[in-house]
């Protein structure tokens, strides 16, 4: 006997989304940017056809609410949208071409709770991720008290100047929030010490929260798990209860999470910066100085969820033109129209061989300018365009953009 078809909860979606539905003229510009289809040609995976499947499920499941919609959704058009739901990184392009200006993600990922509610999503190794977030507090199936680590071997190897203090014992007025990439990441966990050697520099009074520090949990929203609510909440009160006045965050995905998802949920009592904003900030100050020359061609590449879904394009390019000696060469999609490099909304883990596809194409697009370094500000979209480098053994060489500005200041 065949299993009745799952009901997709309706309600996930407001008025204005499902009325958004049918401001879709159907004109392609979308699948024209889409860095999924560019890859795949797989029509089904562009927002076009998805909003399309997604009208045709709607109306079959809620004949009451969407007659005007035409054709009925049947299990083949399920079965599609279900496996082209996950196929996108939410990285945010599909809005900006979009003439009638759908909130594109914000649909994805609403569609995608309902999905995870109704069991007809996610892809099981995005569930699978999302219960180790949910257990280890982290990605990587790491114990809790191993997150400070890199302040330790940073100690030993030199590579931090001095340890920073923990704001549970010493109330500062600045919060250096890392994230799990930047903590646990061996690869990548330099980025901690630079940030935390920057903020050292410039005399500013920060903590970390070493090993009480916590995942922003921003994955279990991308992936549409609605446990994102209540963690969320619980993470807001922690950080207000601190008596912080600024966070200051290493990652582009905390960044997103906390300046937009926190904030539909529950207030913050406190400003949030993400690190090239802070580094800009102080540069305009006078607090930090790029006195020691880097020298060589550069090119930047925009994490979508700093660009897109902030609007910071700027900070960072003047971190990069004020170091002596660096000449920034910008590739032909970039600002609004960077091609994302794939790591995001989940799609490393539905579809790993997509995303380090999508990685390899963005560091292909870095070669066409001729640059000899790729920098980034975000932990995530370094490790998927260091991958993308190895895949295509790229004579390029990335830095994340923390490690240019300690560098330029003399900090090695
Ligand atoms: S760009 Fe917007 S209006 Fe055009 S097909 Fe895509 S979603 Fe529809
Ligand atoms: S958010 Fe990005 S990957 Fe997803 S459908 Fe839109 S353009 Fe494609």
């Amino acid at each position: 006997m065949t299993e009745p078809q799952k009901t997709l909860p309706i309600e996930k979606l407001s008025p204005k989304q499902l009325m958004s539905l049918d401001a879709c003229i159907r004109c392609g510009e979308c699948q024209k940017w889409c860095p999924i289809y560019t890859l795949n040609s797989v029509e089904d995976v562009t927002p076009r056809a998805k909003i399309k499947h997604l009208k045709s499920i709607l109306r079959s499941q809620q004949p009451g609410f969407l007659r005007l919609f035409k054709p009925k959704a049947d299990l083949k058009v399920m079965e599609t949208f279900r496996r082209t739901l996950y196929d996108c990184s939410c990285c945010n392009q599909c809005h900006f071409v979009c003439p009638a200006k759908l909130d594109t993600v914000e649909l994805w990922e609403n569609t995608r709770e309902g999905m995870f509610i109704a069991e007809l999503g996610p892809v099981p190794e995005q569930r699978t991720y999302c219960e180790t977030l949910k257990q280890y507090g982290n990605p990587y199936k790491k114990e809790q008290s191993a997150r400070a680590d890199w302040v330790e071997s940073g100690l030993e190897k030199g590579t931090l100047l001095e340890k920073p203090e923990l704001i549970t014992d010493n109330l500062a007025g600045v919060l250096l929030f890392l994230g799990c990439t930047a903590s646990y990441d061996e690869k990548i966990n330099l980025v901690s010490q630079h940030a935390a050697n920057i903020m050292n520099r410039a005399g500013i009074d920060f903590g970390i929260l070493g090993p009480e520090e916590f995942c922003c949990f921003g994955k279990l929203r991308r992936i549409g798990d609605p446990d994102f609510t209540d963690k969320a909440r619980a993470n807001i009160e922690r950080l207000n209860n601190l008596g912080i006045d600024t966070l200051v965050t290493a990652c582009a995905g905390c960044y997103k999470t906390l300046r937009q998802d926190y904030n539909k949920i529950a207030q913050q009592n406190y400003k949030i910066y993400h690190l090239s904003e802070y580094i800009d900030i102080l540069l305009a100050e006078g607090r930090i100085r790029f006195e020691n020359p880097i020298r060589g061609k550069i090119t930047y590449h925009d994490p979508c969820l700093l660009g897109r879904h902030n609007g910071i394009y700027d900070q960072p390019r003047r971190i990069i033109q004020a170091i002596p000696g660096l000449e920034l060469i910008e590739m032909e999609r970039k600002r609004q129209y960077s091609r994302c490099c794939g790591v995001g909304g989940g799609l490393k883990m539905a579809n790993h061989p997509l995303q380090e596809e999508a990685s390899a194409y963005r560091i292909r697009d870095a070669e066409a300018t001729g640059a000899e370094y790729l920098t980034t500000p975000c932990p995530t979209c370094y490790s998927g365009l260091a991958g993308g480098i190895e895949k295509v053994e790229s004579p390029l060489k990335i830095y994340h953009l923390a490690e240019l500005a300690a560098k330029a200041m003399g900090i090695e």
